[in-house]
């Protein structure tokens, strides 16, 4: 069977764009795979290293949240990254594969460096060596379980030529040992944030949390931006450049999104009688979702069971691997 490997930072909760952008493939597979999903608390620290309590905090909470969507724990390995010795250990390893300006022309590291100023300054020049290599790290978690299936979002993409990149180097030196993994990404690959930039992040400060409750979705909802052509309720307006009308077409009803594009367009619909109907039709998104959640906060032990079970499951696994990898590097004494 093959192997299906993905990953979370527990840097907060889920949002829209986990669910839309990869969590939902994660329920298409689950089940027809071997599935493992890497909780990288490793990878959180590069970018909040000074912050442990919110890491630590998170671990619990994201894999609640990932429970609450509707994965099955017999169906799906959760691990914790940070109880997979062979990763960090495969991490050494790979970066002797890769030169330091491959790392800094990554796009997707470009990007995050420079939404991260105060930490690594304004051009980037107090970025730190876990930062950078954050990509090898990520090479590691695949391939340590021998990931051939990676449900991700479209910001992803570059981090996974990456891997692809040094497993090709890997294969060419010490021996054709790993496979190459390919990215499965979802219909809405990236999801924009309620500010409308280009992606909704745990740590943009733009996203709707599966966690918020109804007081937290109108506030959002009705703060989104929208058409700022539109003034009066009976303008007519654009809703391809309206956060609100972006929503809709995510958790409404074919019929609503078809109603409320044409009723903008012609100026038949006020901004805060839309908002309205996408806050409740948010809130009906959700319901079950909220549901789920409290059996897990009331039951955390269960929850605590699962990691440990599933983080068993996965050692042995990378235990399997790194055998295999340090036999072709000829490092098997
Ligand atoms: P952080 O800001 O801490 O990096 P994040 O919101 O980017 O958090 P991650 O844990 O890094 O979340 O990403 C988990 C998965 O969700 C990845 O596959 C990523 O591609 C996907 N993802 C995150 N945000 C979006 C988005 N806005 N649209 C589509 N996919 C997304
Ligand atoms: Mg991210």
């Amino acid at each position: 069977m093959k192997t299906i490997l993905t990953g979370l930072r527990p840097t907060g909760n889920l949002h829209l764009g986990h669910y839309f952008g990869a969590c939902q493939n994660y329920l298409k597979y689950q089940g027809k795979y071997d599935f493992y999903l890497e909780v990288a608390d490793v990878q959180a620290l590069t970018d909040n290293f000074n912050n442990p309590e919110k890491v630590r905090k998170n671990v619990r909470e994201i894999t609640i949240d990932l429970l609450s969507i509707g994965l099955d724990p017999e169906k799906v390995n959760f691990f914790i990254q940070s109880k997979i010795p062979e990763i960090a250990e495969l991490t050494v390893y790979y970066s002797n594969l890769v030169t330091v300006a491959r790392l800094q022309r990554n796009p997707t590291v470009k990007t995050e460096m420079s939404q991260k100023k105060e930490l690594f300054g304004n051009n980037g020049e107090s970025i730190t060596y876990g930062f950078l290599g954050y990509p090898v790290s990520q090479a590691a978690d695949i391939t340590c379980f021998d990931g051939k299936l990676i449900p991700v979002g479209e910001d992803q993409l570059p981090l996974l030529e990456q891997c692809r990149e040094i497993v090709r180097k890997f294969n060419s030196i010490y021996g054709e040992t790993l496979n190459e993994p390919e990215p499965i990404l979802s219909e809405t690959k990236r999801i924009k944030g309620l500010d409308g930039n280009d992606k909704m992040g745990k740590s943009l400060g733009n996203a709707i949390f599966l966690v918020d409750d109804d007081e937290k979705i109108k506030e959002k909802v009705m703060g989104a931006i929208t058409d700022p052509s539109k003034i009066k309720k009976d303008d007519p307006a654009n809703p391809d450049i309206c956060m609100v009308y972006y929503y809709h077409k995510l958790v409404s009803p074919e019929e609503d999104v078809k109603k409320v594009c044409s009723e903008c367009k012609k100026g038949a619909r006020g901004c805060v009688a839309c908002k309205k109907e996408l806050i409740k039709n948010m809130n009906e998104f959700l319901n079950p979702i909220r549901d789920k959640r409290k059996f897990y906060e009331e039951n955390t032990k269960v929850v605590d069971e699962i990691l440990n079970k599933g983080t068993e499951k996965a050692r042995e696994k990378a235990k399997e691997q790194m055998k295999k990898i340090k036999h072709s590097m000829m490092i098997d004494y």
